[in-house]
């Protein structure tokens, strides 16, 4: 994804108020490796039932408070996300507020999400053998262009689904 501003960051959230979302604790943003994220999502170091996940939808950057504590449950839960069957089992529970007035009466969408929200690298990382048995350069290329589709899909999925209220 292309690189954001603490600016387009803080004006992205679409189901948290303005005060919410200019007192959230980012992370460093220096650090961050934009080009192998699919979407930048964070836990609140101060608030930590607060995770923030921002990520482009239509050329749009949409911010999306979820709730939850961030830690996965005692039994593995694949992640809605990036479907990673190895490293996608530890997801923990969120629910995000829907946009709008409907949010505002308490309305809110569930999701799993890897815990750590590491859904970028377990969808770039090498296949196993049942996964994928090959050497192919351009193969192994190509599956992996559709993980990261596929994670791209079902993530703005939820996006639009909460920016719908
Ligand atoms: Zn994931």
């Amino acid at each position: 994804m292309n690189p954001l501003t603490e600016h387009q960051i803080r004006t992205s959230f679409v189901n948290a108020s303005k005060g919410v979302a200019q007192r959230a604790a980012l992370p460093d943003l220096a650090e961050a490796a934009w080009e192998d994220l699919d979407y930048l999502g964070w836990q609140d170091a101060k608030k930590p039932q607060q995770h923030y996940v921002v990520l482009e939808v239509d050329g749009e950057i949409v911010g999306l408070l979820l709730r939850g504590t961030g830690r996965p449950p005692g039994k593995k839960m694949l992640c809605a996300w990036c479907e990673d069957v190895i490293d996608g089992v530890a997801a923990a529970s969120f629910v995000a507020p829907l946009a709008g007035a409907s949010g505002r009466r308490g309305n809110t969408k569930g999701t799993a999400v890897c815990a750590d929200f590491r859904c970028s690298r377990n969808v770039r990382r090498a296949p196993a053998a049942y996964e994928l048995r090959s050497e192919d350069p351009a193969l192994l290329a190509y599956h992996r262009e559709q993980r990261i589709a596929g994670l791209r899909e079902r993530s703005t999925g939820f996006a639009r689904a909460i920016m719908g209220g």
